[in-house]
């Protein structure tokens, strides 16, 4: 039996990702979340990428770009809550590894530019919360600015993505003459206090909007500002607890970052309504969060986050019980017990030893290569959680050794690197060709550094004549005639997965027809 203790501390877990477009102010608003979470003493030195330290080689080529490719966890206290935030790279060339954080948290926040509306990457990450009906929170960003007219970002948001929104707050103006939000459910005016973007400010409250305070506060705007939200209350959406937690409906909350005003309101919407760890599908049940036998499954890997020990840190959310330091989990994939006595967690920014973590949490575990995007550890039973996705490759290239010596250390690296989801790789059952695989572009760039980086291989990309990838199934007799009819085109990838590798789209289309007892996946499950 599970003790109080023990289900208090997973009800009081919140674990979520921050979705949003390049350039919304995920970062910066994560800064904020940190100052309230007290684990930074100001705003400002969050990330590699503007922060003075870089971790390893590997973000010094990060922080040379100017984008964020690591996506880590940071774990910070807000009021009785335990708060987990899974960073997420922003780069859409990263977004397989966002499509598999997204598998690890219970909701979302969603960051939008007020100035820009909804953009292509918010709405691609918002498909994809959709998959499991993740709640989402949205914050509007940036209200020191002139952005657009709110009544209109909340209708594109309902239109483009097709969820209800619910604002909490309204925007008293914004841009220079920005005086702060409404609470139309307290009744209460946040006012704005520029310049305090570093620091926690008091939170400056009027009640009411017919107090002569709100009339100062305004001056000539007021009688518009009381229409307004007159207006407002009658044209949107009210606030539903059991919508949000469906995925149906979206509290929104107006702010900005930079200025980190609007923030406090919304970590508090967040902590109260998103919901405490979720149960997660398995092949054979689902695995409820207050379950005491541990289980837990890996959804990235990454290599070379401390230089001195060129580790790889095999990233697990906890799913049931909960982990304690030295003990013994299974190993479902490959059957065997392994004792991890050193998981980690990631505090900040910083790693540090973590004693106990329960359901909701994140723990990194060491891996020496026996771990794998997808794996499920738990306390004995066979189980194998679902739903970690790997998608088919867009982008292909032939990649080719200057020292023809190198070979072991190049496939070596290439398959470290595709465990990791960095990339994936093909070799042709007909030639000896290595082929590389990417959902974008950068990719092939960080696999070459981190092959002469980490592996002192030194590789060049060729053209190659694929186009497009598709993982094949089907019965023995199917999978042997593809394979003798279309043998050019039969790849293994890095997993050991058959693959047809189609060099045009008509192709692949005509292959589907020769081959009807073979199913063409573009995703596949790790
Ligand atoms: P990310 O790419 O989503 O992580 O966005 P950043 O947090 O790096 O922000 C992108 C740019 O927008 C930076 O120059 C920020 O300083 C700026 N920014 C973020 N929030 C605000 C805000 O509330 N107001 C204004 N004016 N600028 C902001």
């Amino acid at each position: 039996m599970a003790d109080s203790n023990f289900l208090n501390e997973i009800n009081n877990r919140r674990t979520f990702a921050i979705i949003s477009h390049p350039d919304a102010g995920k970062t910066t608003i994560t800064e904020k979340l940190l100052l309230f979470g007290n684990a930074i003493q100001t705003a400002g030195s969050v990330k590699g990428k503007r922060g003075p330290h870089a971790k390893s080689d590997w973000m010094t080529m990060e922080q040379e770009r100017g984008i964020s490719v690591t996506s880590s966890v940071m774990q910070f206290p807000y009021k009785d809550r335990t708060v987990n935030l899974l960073d997420t790279p922003g780069h859409e060339d990263f977004s397989e590894d966002t499509y598999r954080t997204l598998t690890a948290v219970d909701s979302v926040l969603m960051v939008i530019d007020g100035a820009k509306g909804v953009e292509d990457r918010t709405i691609k990450l918002m498909e994809v919360c959709r998959l499991r009906d993740t709640p989402i929170l949205s914050f509007i960003n940036k209200m020191d600015r002139d952005i657009r007219d709110p009544i209109e970002v909340m209708d594109e948001i309902e239109d483009v993505l097709k969820i209800s929104a619910a604002p909490i707050n309204w925007p008293l103006g914004m841009g220079k003459e920005f005086k702060g939000v409404y609470n139309l459910y307290t009744d209460t005016v946040h006012v704005f206090q520029s310049g305090m973007g570093h620091t926690i400010n008091d939170d400056l409250q009027i009640k009411g909007l017919d107090s002569p305070e709100f009339d100062q506060l305004m001056g000539s705007y007021a009688d518009d500002a009381r229409e307004e939200i007159e207006l407002v209350r009658g044209a949107t959406n009210e606030f539903d607890l059991e919508a949000y937690l469906a995925g149906q409906l979206t509290p929104v909350f107006f702010g900005t970052a930079l200025g980190n005003f609007g923030v406090r309101e919304m970590l508090d919407g967040f902590v109260e309504w998103a919901p405490a760890p979720l149960g997660r599908a398995t092949h054979d049940r689902e695995v409820a969060p207050t379950e005491t036998d541990f289980s837990g499954f890996v959804f990235k890997i990454q290599a070379n986050m401390d230089p001195k020990h060129r580790d790889r840190i095999a990233f697990m959310r906890v799913c049931s019980g909960a982990y304690k330091q030295g003990m013994k989990m299974r190993h479902v994939r490959i059957g065997k017990d392994i004792k991890i006595a050193d998981a980690v967690t990631f505090l900040a920014g910083d790693r540090s030893s973590v004693d106990e973590a329960v359901s909701g949490d994140i723990i990194g575990l060491h891996n020496h290569g026996t771990i794998q995007i997808g794996d499920t550890f738990t306390q004995g039973e066979p189980l194998k959680f679902t739903g970690i996705p790997h998608f088919a490759p867009e982008l292909f290239r032939r990649i080719r050794l200057k020292d023809p010596l190198k070979t072991k250390a190049l496939q070596k690296g290439l398959q470290q690197l595709s465990e990791e989801g960095s990339t994936q790789v093909f070799f042709p059952v007909n030639n000896n060709d290595i082929v590389v695989g990417a959902v974008g572009v950068l990719q092939f760039e960080v696999v070459a550094y981190r092959l002469k980086d980490e592996y002192k291989v030194e590789a060049i990309y060729e053209p190659v004549n694929v186009q497009t990838a598709r993982w094949i199934e089907g019965d023995n007799k199917a999978i042997e005639e593809i394979k003798r009819k279309a043998s050019d085109n039969i790849a293994i990838d890095g997993g050991g997965h058959l693959t047809y590798l189609a060099p045009t789209r008509v192709n692949l289309n005509l292959a589907e027809e020769r081959h009807p007892d073979i199913q063409f996946r573009s995703t596949r499950e790790h």
